[in-house]
């Protein structure tokens, strides 16, 4: 029997025994009457952790980014976003869909922004372009390989825009708190909203969560339920996401340790791709290969699972169910590996 390595994203995790446990065990009400005690300790733990006076709940992370998109602009207006951010690329032209807006879009290869196109598409108001009433960043950035931001050039950005809001994609906050040491709370100081999901390294089953403003967390709960997310007896979930805030944080650090061995290996396995594994500071493997559909393939038919995330970009994940031999593992396969064609 092949061994079988997942890399294809940390969403695949398994919710811990602990999880479990305070899930059965959890208080629950009915959050459409605010309700759930559950849910409502969930979402002051995240505030108190990001450093917002208000928390809301929501399925999923997709869900948070449009609804932090519907609260903070208006049909016509134009979001500056990174071009391969998952807001741009990546949610089947919800926010075009949900909030009839439009995105300006800057090279995000970095990582982060240029600050001087976000500063210039701003400034082409002046000349009669379409009004800008939001910047979206994504911290950790998932395209480039899970790059954290530097807090200095997030507040530099936030000191050029003026009063504009930016909302930040933190889906994978927690892994570039950890990779930086920079606390949560500093990165979202400058920043409107921000958004988390509880599903991807932190190991809960079900959920994410948007914070901001108590003014715009009230505008987001109309939101979600025009949207179709208010959730009843939502503590059952929530339960397993306060184990994920309080616990399965400073674990990520180990997952960041593995992916950077295989980033190694990665890199020596396709000298061709010109990865660089010193790019790997969290816990994302992404690099460029023309074949980078059938190394998939073929890796995968060796147990070893990847993914693409656009045309001939690979990608290898790592999170809570990697173990040290799974790496060894992938070791041993990429030793004798080479695309068939
Ligand atoms: C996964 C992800 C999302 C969306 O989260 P879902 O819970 O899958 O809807 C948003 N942004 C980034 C950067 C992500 O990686």
């Amino acid at each position: 029997m092949t061994r079988r390595v997942d890399l294809r994203s940390d969403t695949v995790t398994q919710p811990t025994p602990a999880m479990r446990a305070a899930m059965a065990d959890a208080i629950v009400g009915d959050d459409g009457y605010g309700e759930d005690p559950t849910v409502s300790a969930l979402e002051a733990r995240y505030a108190q952790l990001v450093g917002k006076p208000a928390a809301v709940f929501v399925p999923s992370g997709v869900m948070a980014n449009q609804i932090a998109v519907r609260v903070l602009t208006q049909p016509g207006d134009v979001i500056i976003a990174g071009r391969d951010q998952h807001v741009v690329s990546y949610e089947m032209g919800a926010s075009a869909r949900n909030s009839s807006v439009q995105f300006a879009t800057v090279d995000d290869s970095s990582g982060s922004l240029p600050l001087d196109a976000v500063v210039e598409r701003i400034d082409a108001e002046f000349d009669h372009q379409a009004h800008v009433s939001m910047i979206a960043l994504e911290n950790t950035h998932m395209p480039s390989g899970g790059t954290p931001w530097d807090v200095d050039e997030l507040r530099r950005l936030a000191r050029a825009i003026g009063d504009r809001p930016i909302h930040m994609d933190g889906a994978r906050l927690f892994n570039a708190v950890i990779a930086t040491g920079t606390p949560a709370a500093d990165y979202t100081q400058n920043v409107t909203t921000v958004m988390t999901c509880l599903s991807k390294g932190l190991c809960a089953p079900v959920g994410s969560l948007l914070a901001g403003s108590a003014t715009l967390m009230e505008a987001a709960r109309v939101e979600r339920k025009r949207l179709g997310g208010a959730m009843r007896q939502a503590g059952i979930l929530a339960a397993a996401g306060i184990v994920a805030l309080d616990t399965m944080i400073e674990r990520l650090a180990e997952d960041h340790v593995r992916a950077r061995a295989l980033a190694e290996l990665f890199a020596s396995a396709f000298p061709e791709s010109g990865y660089d594994p010193s790019s790997c500071r969290t816990n994302i493997v992404a690099f460029n290969h023309p074949q980078a559909r059938q190394i998939i393939e073929e890796l995968a038919a060796r147990g070893v699972e990847g993914g693409t995330v656009a045309p001939r970009r690979v990608r290898f994940v790592t999170h809570a169910q990697i173990s040290d031999d799974d790496v060894t593992y992938v070791a041993e396969v990429l030793a004798s590996f080479r695309p068939s064609r």
